[in-house]
């Protein structure tokens, strides 16, 4: 493989892509050595169709607010690669979004969907909607708009999406009642929906859930477990949520979590009641970060900073990509940070990550390590498929297998010769083994 001349073909095709560029260079470095062994995937031109999306639909939005003025917003769905089952991923409204964005998270969901051993492609979409500070009558408006357009693209064997950053049960369930009315079918074409409707049991906190299932494993290679381990966490949405309170569960602490503008330092611990509380201001669409210090007093707000800074033993990423950077990732080792987990999508720079890995800190990508969200759509998916509905203990049972599954596949494929395991690494090259055989199958599409 020609690393650095398959980078500048892209770069002249996508200039500026630099979310997109630096997923895919992360990727092709890790599985350029079992590329090379195996020639097969060179002759059937494999990297070259696999860093394209199959397609990009991109549409207009146009919706009214309360005061009856009318905004436009960009619509995306970028359908990537459905080599081993139907496209899967979410649907994110944030002000930061854009294609570079979308096909960065498109790329990495084709090789996290394949990790989970279940039958999904690769997708993503969203559009820069902000849903901050919008009435839930703006919100419905702007996601029925959205499904007016996307419902041509997506079906439950076609493409199947989800929520992500500001998309969570509330606009799925206004997109979803969009669709069941344009397409007049009741099936399983979006996945985190109400319970009511068609849902699962555990889908909430499930990437929160798996991402804890999947650190613990990681601390098990080292005999140690969450009892007693103060751990860091970014954000306070859908991941985060989930973390928090999957490691107070098995005796971990929390103390910090975080938005934009700043973390919140709470020494005794984000849990129980604390957490109930932090859901609430969530629901209502509020600040979360700043009321918590005037509700807890003993936790310090600090404006304007990240919580890598304060003494952990395990951080969790848990908002949003590249929000770790390398002078955070020397603060932590500095303090002794023994196990990073990324809850988000890519929140570590490449650079945060060598330095992680120099220092032989364990440490472990999103698309392995948040892989329970999309597992636990896939399981919704088989639900819907069955008509049936499984009780929380055997979503939860599942869903902790499978990331333990996911992380033996990390190590039997990252392991290097000094006992070292390169998670990057090992989940790139079992997510893209599987997804290459599939593509050699299929024939040149
Ligand atoms: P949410 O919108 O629910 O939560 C994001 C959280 O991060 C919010 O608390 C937000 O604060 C905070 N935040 C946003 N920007 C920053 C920033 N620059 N610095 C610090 N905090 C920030 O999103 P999700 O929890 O769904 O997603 C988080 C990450 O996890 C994303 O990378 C997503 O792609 C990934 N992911 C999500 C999955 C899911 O199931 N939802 C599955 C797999 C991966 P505020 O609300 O105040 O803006």
């Amino acid at each position: 493989m020609n690393l650095e001349k398959i980078m500048t073909d892209l770069e002249k095709k996508h200039p500026g892509e630099v979310e997109y560029l630096q997923a895919v260079r992360e990727v092709l470095e890790s599985i350029e050595e079992i590329y090379n062994e195996n020639p097969q995937f060179e002759s059937a031109g494999i990297i070259e169709r696999v860093v394209e999306p199959d397609r990009i639909l991109t549409f207009k939005v146009p919706w009214v607010d309360d005061s009856g003025k009318v905004h436009v917003n960009l619509g995306y769905r970028v359908q990537f690669n459905n080599a081993i089952g139907p496209y899967k991923g979410g649907l994110r409204f944030h002000p930061s979004v854009n294609l570079s964005i979308l096909k960065f998270l498109g790329f990495e969901q084709i090789f996290k969907n394949s990790l989970t051993t279940l039958p999904m492609g690769g997708g993503k979409g969203g559009s820069d909607f902000d849903p901050k500070g919008k009435s839930n009558a703006e919100i419905m408006r702007f996601c029925q708009s959205f499904m007016l357009e996307l419902w041509k693209m997506i079906g439950p064997e076609t493409d199947v999406p989800a929520g992500d950053i500001g998309v969570g049960g509330r606009e799925i369930g206004f997109m979803y009642g969009m669709y069941k009315k344009l397409s007049r079918e009741h099936t399983g074409v979006l996945t985190g929906k109400g319970i009511n409707w068609g849902g699962s049991l555990i889908r909430p906190e499930a990437t929160g859930f798996g991402a804890v299932y999947f650190a613990q494993e990681m601390l098990k290679t080292k005999n140690q477990d969450f009892k007693g381990k103060v751990v860091a966490i970014s954000g306070f949405g859908n991941v985060a949520w989930g973390a928090a309170l999957k490691v107070t569960e098995l005796g971990g602490k929390v103390v910090t979590i975080s938005g934009p503008d700043g973390y919140i330092y709470d020494p005794d611990g984000i849990s129980g009641e604390k957490i109930n509380f932090l859901l609430e201001l969530r629901a209502s669409n509020q600040d979360i970060v700043k009321p918590y210090s005037y509700e807890f007093p003993n936790a310090q707000f600090h404006q304007g900073k990240r919580p890598w800074e304060v003494k952990c033993d395990v951080a969790l990423p848990c908002a949003t990509q590249n929000e770790l950077g390398k002078d955070d990732a020397q603060t932590l080792v500095k303090n002794g940070v023994m196990c990073v987990a990324e809850g988000a999508n890519m929140p570590s720079t490449p650079e945060a990550i060598e330095v992680f890995q120099e220092h032989k800190v364990m440490f472990a990508p999103g698309k392995a390590v948040n892989a329970g969200g999309v597992a636990t759509s896939g399981l919704e998916m088989s639900q819907n498929s069955m008509k049936l509905n499984w009780s929380s203990e055997e979503v939860d049972m599942r869903l902790h297998q499978i990331m333990k599954n996911i992380h033996e596949q990390c190590v039997k494929y990252g392991t290097t010769a000094d006992g070292y395991v390169n998670y990057v690494k090992g989940a790139n090259v079992a997510g893209f083994l599987k997804v290459a055989n599939a593509m050699l199958d299929l024939g040149v599409l």
